[in-house]
């Protein structure tokens, strides 16, 4: 056994050390077990912000809650122990083991080994073995939706109008724990993360997804003060293994699953189609919430990690080259180009928006899910008396890494090199907080874009209506206000719907 062969062992077992209790810290307790913190493993696949703090969405704070404060030196101890064992590599005779890994297109010494970190959003993919409609996309919405509609009527201490979505023990629950709240307001998903998917068993012929939520609401008391809440809470939902996935538009609107009618239930049945509705029969049904944190304080911000993935090989798809060429067959006037300018401008437009606090700009190219997830922490900094500056913030360089379909969209994932000037000020004086205002901060992230399935338009590169054609002013729920179209939905153009971490992006 020669030495460098020895040491590539000794490094490799230091490294899975290393990995596992960087591991550990993002998430104690590990498993299925939640981590405590507000954004431990926040953002690192939810759909949304950005966590591993610093460069751009939503935030250095992010990390500052838990994975930041285990990874303030384990990364760092990483990268070194990852160097050392690819130098030995590289001058050992041991390279061959890492053939295939050791990067093609990165000119960077130590941008090769990374598993792909374990995915519970990628895990539920087994679910269209049942049910071939299945989209991971739609369902986020659903949840989101859901979400508010469940703080809604917990306000209101009345369930009835969502008795299918809600297991009847939570809904008693839910009525009789009301307390001294009249109503819940401006009910706001930060960042929601599949946690954990367990298939159809013989004891439980149902699908079980555990999602994280970080979320903020404005509680209205019956004597009329106010308070907000920061709050993280741990779903358990389910549905039964024989039911199918409907369309976006009919999940969206959170009537009868069965019959799509506003009839009302008793007792679960609905009063239109007759048919028992609750308990996860043909739509998601929540069966247990656990409310972990909910605090008047808002995630910690002001706060710069060192970026962490930015020299990891990059992730691609292996069926990249097919799957692109099945998307221009299914839409004759795909171009590439156009997307990538398109996203270009995008970025453009969210890192305007991101400083100057408008969600405005955000708005026309983002999906429900992401634009919360701006608004929640562009809210978050606002509160804190904080700006976060992403100053002559651009796009380096795009690599398409990943073409997705599903019954009701697709997906194309991007690795986007980006660079710019990162740092937070104090809103009041323009005190630094944090970061620097002088060097740039390159960074990579991976990029998601969703348009519905089917359709088949040129893909619009400038800041105009992709329906109507008019300068871009949208409404909160990404209405065009000329033509009233819902312009965020996918139909008309590309929109983004994903930012992921390059260390937690899982494929
Ligand atoms: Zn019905
Ligand atoms: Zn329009």
């Amino acid at each position: 056994m020669s030495r460098a062969w020895l040491l590539g062992l000794l490094c490799a077992g230091a490294l899975a050390l290393l990995l596992g209790s960087h591991e550990a810290s993002a998430r104690p307790g590990g498993g299925q077990s939640y981590s405590g913190g507000s954004r431990s493993s926040g953002g690192s696949s939810s759909s949304g912000s950005r966590s591993s703090g610093g460069g751009g969405w939503s935030s250095s704070g992010g990390s500052s809650g838990g994975s930041g404060g285990g990874g303030g030196d384990s990364p760092v101890l990483l990268l070194l122990v990852l160097g050392v064992c690819l130098f030995v590599m590289a001058n050992g005779k041991t390279r061959k083991y890492f053939r295939g890994q050791v990067l093609e297109r990165e000119p960077e010494v130590w941008s090769t080994v990374r598993p792909v970190p374990p995915s519970a959003r990628r895990d539920l993919q087994k679910i269209r073995a049942t049910d071939p409609d299945f989209s991971v996309i739609s369902f986020e919405d659903f949840l989101q939706g859901l979400y508010s509609r469940v703080q809604d009527a917990r306000g209101r201490g009345d369930t009835s109008g969502i008795a299918p979505y809600l297991a009847p023990a939570l809904q008693r629950a839910i009525e009789q724990h009301r307390g001294p709240v009249a109503r819940v307001e401006a009910v706001i998903v930060g960042a929601l993360e599949f946690k954990r998917y367990a298939g159809p068993t013989a004891y439980v012929p149902a699908h079980q997804v555990w999602v994280s939520f970080d979320a903020n609401y404005t509680e209205v008391l019956r004597d009329g003060t106010t308070r907000t809440f920061w709050v993280v809470e741990h779903w358990r939902l389910r549905r039964d293994a024989q039911a199918r996935t409907r369309s976006p538009e009919a999940v969206a609107a959170f009537n009868c699953p069965s019959c799509g009618a506003a009839a009302g239930y008793t007792n679960g049945v609905c009063g239109y189609c007759g048919q028992k509705v609750d308990e996860g029969r043909f739509e998601w049904s929540v069966v247990e919430i656990q409310t972990v944190r909910k605090e008047p304080r808002g995630p910690g911000l002001g706060h710069h990690a060192p970026e962490q993935g930015t020299t990891l090989r990059t992730i691609s798809s292996p069926t990249l080259k097919g799957d692109l060429e099945a998307l221009r067959a299914r839409n004759p006037s795909f171009d590439l180009g156009a997307v990538e300018r398109r996203l270009h401008l995008i970025h453009h437009e969210l890192n305007v928006g991101w400083t100057a606090q408008d969600w405005r700009r955000a708005r026309p190219f983002t999906s429900d899910p992401l634009f919360q997830s701006q608004v929640y922490w562009m809210d978050a900094y606002r509160r804190a008396g904080l700006i976060n500056v992403t100053e002559n913030a651009r796009v380096v360089r795009l690599e398409v890494v990943a073409v997705m379909q599903d019954r009701w969209y697709e997906a194309l994932t991007f690795r986007v090199f980006a660079t710019g000037l990162d740092y937070t000020v104090a809103s009041a004086d323009r005190r630094l907080v944090s970061g620097s205002n002088r060097q740039e901060r390159p960074f990579s992230e991976y990029w998601t874009l969703i348009r519905s399935a089917g359709v088949d338009r040129p893909t619009l590169d400038r800041p105009n209506c992709p329906n109507c054609g008019a300068a871009l002013d949208v409404n909160m729920a990404g209405e065009c206000k000329h033509c009233e179209s819902r312009i965020i939905s996918g139909e008309f153009d590309w929109v983004l719907s994903r930012i992921e971490q390059d260390e937690a992006y899982a494929g």
